[in-house]
């Protein structure tokens, strides 16, 4: 699955509805990389579908580990140290710096040399942090220049335990020395003064690895015996960083409610809703099932600014979803010590700052600073065009900021594709929730009523229209050609009002593409002159329009609404219909269009529609006219779309 290249959004679009993430992508790095190393078995539910995830699955398997890929998704990997062994060439970690850390560690296990390389973006990003640890372990890790750049080759085996203390936050760090101490000749102890993800020690702790954790002022203190690893079977959480787009959307598109489903619920994940809260949003985090994921909902309302610190967000991956809640609120939203956006994948500090200003917001960057000063209430993002510059983040940040973008304001965001990074389906989820709330979907429950006299171009709109939005069409004419049909079958006068009307109470009448009364195909037989002739005397009945009204009504409701063509339908069977269109075409045209019916008779059939006392074919109050003369179906199918 890979996402399109351009995204076109059309603002003020509501979104609507529940999405579930991809498995959340720490625990899947992790889950792959415990899977490899464990002595057995390991099956992995939920895993991450993203590219870096994919390129820590690749360099198991480059490892030797067994990989199996289910049809549901599920990964199975055959894994332990005897099973593992030096990979044949490089291992290339693409774009993610989770991968590279995390197996640097891993591999400084193992007496073998690996070397680890990675794309453009990634080979600029410093890995002298995992470096210098596990150098101190007895590796030798080796990068270009003086911040350890890769590709690096890592030399591994015959490890020392180490008791580190952390300079800087980093989680990917402290993993790469716990994986590393797995097989150490003794302890391994880490020391963060800032607690960061946690996911590793639960996770080895799950594996049965003997690791014990102890606060150590704001921080904790990690210590870790050399252990062997379990296999184990684990269903990966939604990812909480690709939920942020999701809860933003609903917080700052007009209109919308986005339930997330299983999110990863580690409070520490979950800083961006705690900024959320500050802005004024309307959010709720529920529990899931089982116990460690939840539900975010978040609805549509005005959202202020507020200061953010980095340490609220940790490893900055929520800073463009939330940037996108600052462009749009009331006020400035200062986020503090976010310099570390500079390393990402790009300058995302210079890219985020682009983007809200690109959609009419303003940004200052101060130092490590960045202001943002919203639209405020009552104003709208301007519709924008926005390259990603390949991060998979800005892509999605910007996918909401179009959404969020004034009403029928068009964005496009080139460069989309970067979201097979961690998202291949993000579009589609987008689509999803903004499909089960926009009108384009509402015929499903509601309907399109077409109206207008003979020969105006109502059979090939509403078939047109029906199949652009994906619903059914009914035809009500083929009703009532149905029963004149029948009545001249009979032999019974059409003017006997009573005689018809217990024709068509009596009568199954089928309209789809074929007609049939009782059964019986008459698809050809009611389009004959005769039954032209006949049908507007049947029609004006009203005992007849009664029983085929509540006919009409209840195939609506049988088929979830769909597009209804006739004579009455915006006006007495679906007054409340969604849209209603009255086509109207000139003479001549009407005549041309209806060459198999003589002038006269389309003209009698006309008057005696619009003048019969039981519903007559007038115009609703509500109804939008459309003249279909000269136009073509295309065009006109996109003027009625425009009003959906
Ligand atoms: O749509 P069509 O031209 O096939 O309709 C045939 C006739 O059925 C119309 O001329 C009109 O008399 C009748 N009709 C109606 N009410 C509708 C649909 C059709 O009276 N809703």
């Amino acid at each position: 699955m890979t996402a399109p290249r351009i995204l076109v959004l059309r603002g003020g679009t509501p979104c609507r509805g529940a999405v579930r993430t991809p498995g959340e992508k720490s625990i899947s790095h992790r889950s792959v990389l415990l899977g490899a190393l464990a002595e057995g078995q390991s099956v992995i539910h939920g895993l991450s579908d993203g590219a870096d995830v994919a390129a820590s699955v690749a360099a198991v398997e480059a490892m030797g580990a067994g990989v199996e890929r289910r049809a549901d998704g599920t990964l199975a990997i055959q894994g332990g140290r005897e099973v593992l062994h030096q990979p044949q060439g490089p291992i290339d970690c693409g774009n993610s710096g989770t991968s590279m850390r995390l197996l640097a560690g891993m591999v400084a296990g193992f007496g073998w040399e690996t070397e680890l390389i990675g794309d453009a973006s990634l080979s600029v990003r410093p890995m002298d942090r995992v470096a210098e640890p596990l150098s101190l372990m007895g590796a030798t890790v080796n990068g270009t220049g003086e911040r350890c750049l890769p590709p690096i080759r890592v030399k591994g085996g015959g490890l020392r335990g180490i008791d580190w203390t952390s300079r800087v936050a980093s989680a990917q760090v402290k993993s790469a020395i716990l994986l590393a101490g797995l097989s150490a000749d003794g302890p391994t102890v880490v020391r963060e003064s800032v607690t960061t993800r946690t996911h590793t020690e639960e996770m080895l702790v799950e594996a049965g690895v003997d690791l014990t954790v102890e606060a150590w002022g704001d921080g904790r203190i990690v210590s870790l015996r050399p252990s062997t690893v379990r296999p184990v079977e684990r269903s990966v959480p939604g990812d909480p960083s690709a939920s942020a787009f999701f809860v933003v959307a609903g917080c700052v598109v007009a209109g919308s409610r986005i339930d997330v489903e299983r999110v990863y619920g580690g409070r520490a994940r979950l800083g961006f809703v705690t900024v959320l809260e500050r802005m004024g949003a309307q959010i709720t985090v529920s529990p899931g099932v089982p116990g460690d994921t939840v539900t975010i909902t978040s609805t549509f309302g005005p959202l202020r600014g507020t200061a953010v610190e980095a340490a609220e967000i940790p490893s900055l991956d929520e800073i463009p979803a939330l940037a996108v809640a600052a462009a749009v609120a009331e006020g400035t939203t200062v986020f503090r010590d976010v310099g570390e956006l500079r390393v990402k994948e790009i300058d995302r500090l210079d890219a985020v700052a682009h983007m809200v200003t690109a959609f009419g917001a303003r940004a200052v960057i101060d130092g490590d600073t960045l202001s943002i000063i919203g639209v405020g209430h009552g104003a709208y993002l301007h519709g924008a065009r926005f390259d990603s510059l390949g991060d998979h983040r800005m892509a999605m940040a910007a996918a909401v900021a179009g959404l969020a973008a004034a009403s029928g304001a068009h964005s496009l965001i080139t460069g989309f594709d970067a979201v097979d990074t961690s998202y291949p389906a993000f579009a589609d989820h987008l689509r999803a929730l903004v499909q089960s709330a926009s009108p384009l979907d509402m015929p499903r429950a509601l309907v399109v009523a077409i109206d207008g006299p003979a020969g105006a171009g109502k059979s090939t709109l509403s078939s047109a229209l029906a199949d652009h939005l994906g619903v059914d069409r009914l035809d009500t004419g083929a009703m009532y050609r149905s029963v004149a049909a029948l009545a001249l079958r009979r032999g019974v006068a059409p003017e006997d009002r009573d005689a018809v009307a217990g024709l068509a109470a009596e009568a199954v009448i089928e309209v789809g593409h074929r007609v049939a009364i009782d059964g019986i195909d008459v698809t050809d037989e009611i389009r004959t002159p005769e039954v032209g002739q006949a049908v507007s005397v049947v029609a004006a009945n009203p005992e007849v329009r009664i029983q085929l009204v509540e006919r009409q009504r209840d195939w609506a409701r049988d088929h979830g609404g769909g597009v209804i063509e006739g004579r009455d339908i915006g006006t007495e069977v679906f007054p409340d219909a969604a849209v209603k269109v009255y086509l109207t075409a000139s003479a001549e045209e009407r005549a041309r269009r209806r060459h198999d019916e003589s002038p006269d008779g389309v003209a009698r059939r006309d008057r005696i529609d619009s003048t019969r006392a039981a519903s007559p074919l007038r115009v609703a109050e509500d109804a939008h006219l459309l003249d279909t003369t000269g136009r073509s179906v295309h065009d006109v199918v996109q003027e009625v779309l425009s009003w959906l």
